[in-house]
């Protein structure tokens, strides 16, 4: 281990004279408490590091240790149900200050190991030699490291282990000897080996009718959300978290002032798992880091947070990671930046923020895992942009590297349209691609719907212009369709709150069958407006409030109610145009 010298101290980053030698990215334990850091910048006589701690008391003189390897997250099946912070070590919730300086990572579980191989046998990278059961009905592999392949020396019998523990041994093909773990250490910056990368595949559902019926994302794909302050970034987020078809959510908050964070770390232990009805905690990690804590952990934190992502991946399952905010983290890459004196870019980020961003984001994916088996991760990450200005850096890079953007719109926020995002300025490059998959589903007109609402939507931003100008009443009957039409759309379907026991979700056959209905009043009332009745007359029909309030009244244990709302709708037609019909 090289060892040394701080010379200069500013923050969290720090100047030392080496004694030895040293690599970039290596992990060091810094000064008489044993402060974690990182080298971040090398020459032959200095060598510059961040730390991810506070570093009050450190001064010139003190000792740096060099730990040979680079930073590296522990990553066990112990992490689910857990709070942690950037660098993996236990928050216990709500008192994320009691983080003091030089604590170790999570001491992970105790799990009832089943082993799945012999001595003699064979394995190879990623292959599985046992499995736990963090909790009951997930049956977790574990696996050799991604790195190593070998033949089986020893292999522990069934019986509770610490996940620290040895299982066993491997004789690896390079002749050394590895313990076979539970745990695995990996350094975060690297990706995690998979055997190859699958195209897209089915869509990941979000639960939000917005998002699932305009905006899709495909499993393993990347999509933000940005917004200015209070535009619903965080409640869209963690409704995303809590209700997302993943089998594992990781959920990043990085940056977020404490108090932010506390309705989180209360709410999420208390909540029930519509898959299992069991606690969503069970399969969720969080990784905090608040405003308060050192700027340098909160830049680790996003990376920690994809490995852990990647780690479950690995074991064959569909895995989704919230970031809150990048924006945030995107500030810390700033901060450490301009103390060390490097020459600014636009807005004062560094000239490597766009490249940062794209080795984030490019972490995301459908893949075949190195045993073979599929799994994902999705990205979805907020963006905060200042003063609500979408062509500032951090926006404007993010959006090179994503395939779905929600944009998040003030206006709707404020008129309290939740949630608020913007239908015209946002879009979805999965969507074609997802097509097929709701048609095979039983929603064959999911994209014809889709586009007929998009348009809708996109004509009535036009006509309101022109509503403003000479009044609704001046405008054509069919164009007073329109907008009778996109207003249904908006409060029928992608209205939706997320504190509605009722409709905080949808499943993908309550989508269906309310984009079913409203395409049906659609296509009713063009036929009633071609047969001579009037716009005035569709819109006092009983069934459209009926339809309005749709999300708030038919929950996805009702399915049944949708098809009376159908027979409603028809015969309302019905009488309508048979009216006109005995007039005329
Ligand atoms: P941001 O993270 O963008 O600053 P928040 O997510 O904290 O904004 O949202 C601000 C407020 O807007 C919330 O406290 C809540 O009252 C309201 N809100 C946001 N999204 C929704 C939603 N989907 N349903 C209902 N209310 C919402």
């Amino acid at each position: 281990m090289s060892e040394a010298r701080i010379t200069w101290c500013s923050g969290s980053v720090l100047r030392a004279r080496p004694e030895g030698s040293f690599h970039i990215n290596e992990a060091l334990l810094i000064g008489p408490k044993q402060l974690l850091g990182e080298v971040i910048r090398l020459s032959h006589d200095e060598i510059v590091a961040q730390v991810y701690e506070d570093t009050g008391g450190l001064r010139p003189g003190h000792q740096v240790t060099g730990q040979c390897g680079p930073l590296s997250a522990s990553l066990g099946p112990g992490l689910l149900g857990n709070v942690l912070d950037g660098l993996l070590r236990p928050l216990s919730a709500l008192k994320t200050e009691l983080i003091w300086p030089g604590v170790r990572p999570h001491e992970g579980g105790t799990f009832r190991f089943v082993p799945a191989v012999r001595a003699g046998q064979q394995l190879g990278p990623g292959a599985p030699f046992g499995h736990v059961e963090p909790f009951p009905g997930m049956r977790l592999p574990c696996l050799t490291p991604p790195d190593t392949s070998g033949t089986v020396r020893h292999i522990a019998g069934e019986g509770l282990y610490q996940e620290t523990e040895d299982l066993g041994e491997l004789h690896a093909d390079d002749g050394t000897s590895q313990p076979l773990r539970m745990r695995q250490e990996w350094g975060i910056r690297e990706p995690r080996p998979v055997a190859r990368r699958l195209g897209i595949g089915p869509p990941m559902i979000t639960g939000q009718r917005v998002l699932d019926g305009l905006f899709p994302i495909a499993r393993g794909s990347r999509a933000t959300l940005p917004g200015g302050f209070g535009t619903g970034k965080t409640v869209l987020l963690e409704n995303l978290a809590k209700w997302c078809d993943a089998d594992v959510i990781v959920f990043v908050a990085c940056g977020e002032r404490g108090n932010e964070m506390a309705g989180v770390l209360e709410e999420f232990p208390e909540l029930q798992d519509p898959r299992t009805n069991r606690s969503l905690m069970e399969r969720t990690v969080i990784i905090a880091n608040t405003s308060n804590m050192p700027v340098a952990a909160r830049e680790a934190s996003i990376y920690t947070g994809i490995s852990v992502a990647e780690y479950f991946r690995d074991h064959g399952l569909h895995v989704a990671l919230m970031a809150d905010s990048t924006s945030r983290w995107a500030e810390a890459l700033r901060e450490i930046s301009g103390r060390l004196g490097e020459l600014p870019g636009e807005a004062g980020y560094p000239a490597y923020l766009s490249s940062r961003l794209a080795g984030f984001y490019e972490r995301a994916g459908r893949v075949e895992t190195l045993h073979g088996q599929e799994g994902s991760v999705t990205i979805m990450s907020a963006v905060s942009p200042p003063s609500d200005d979408f062509s500032e850096p951090v926006t404007t890079h993010t959006r090179r590297y994503i395939r779905t953007f929600w944009s998040l719109d003030r206006t709707l926020a404020q008129a309290r349209f939740f949630p608020a995002i913007h239908p015209l300025l946002s879009y979805s490059d999965d969507a074609d691609a997802l097509a097929a998959w709701w048609q095979g589903q039983g929603n064959p007109q999911w994209p014809a719907l889709r586009q007929q609402f998009l348009t809708l939507l996109g004509e009535q931003q036009r006509l309101e212009r022109m509503v403003r100008i000479v009044g609704r009443d001046a405008l054509p009957q069919r164009q007073q369709l329109v907008l009778l039409c996109a207003e249904l759309i908006g409060e029928g379907f992608l209205r939706q709150s997320a504190f509605s026991l009722i409709d905080r979700l949808t499943s993908p056959a309550r989508l269906t069958a309310m984009m079913r209905l409203l395409g049906s009043f659609i296509s009713h009332a063009e036929t009633a407006l071609e047969g001579g009745a009037n716009v005035d007359a569709i819109g006092e029909l009983p069934v459209l409030r009926r339809l309005q309030r749709m999300g708030e009244e038919i929950g996805n244990d009702a399915m049944d109610r949708f098809d009376l709302l159908q027979r409603e709708l028809d015969s309302q037609f019905y009488a309508l145009t048979t009216e006109l019909a005995d007039a005329g």
